[in-house]
């Protein structure tokens, strides 16, 4: 077997995601989730320069989608707010369903 390739920005970012801080490597699970998000969108003019690149989990990178942020900051701000309205949400359902 050929060794599987390492994404430069994701060994520079550690595996890190660059919002939650949930950790790439930690588990199979994980590393499987882990992708690279375009701070500045494709569609606004983004491109794949590494200052433009950055790890995420897949689930903070749907939670960012297309959005344009004035800085990596703002970004993490609004994907972890998100995070903490959506965890409502789904804790309103998980007791609405299991009780
Ligand atoms: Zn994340």
């Amino acid at each position: 077997m050929s060794t599987p390739l390492v994404n430069p920005i994701q060994k520079r970012d550690n595996y890190v995601c660059q919002y939650c801080g949930k950790d790439g490597l930690e588990t199979l699970d994980n590393w499987h989730d882990s992708v690279i998000d375009h701070l500045t969108p494709l569609k606004y003019g983004g491109t794949y320069d590494p200052d433009n690149l950055v790890t995420s989990c897949h689930y903070c990178n749907s939670i960012k989608g297309d959005r344009q942020f004035a800085s990596r900051e703002e970004a993490k701000r609004y994907v972890l707010k998100r995070r903490e309205e959506l965890k409502a949400d789904y804790e309103a359902v998980r007791k609405a369903v299991r009780g």
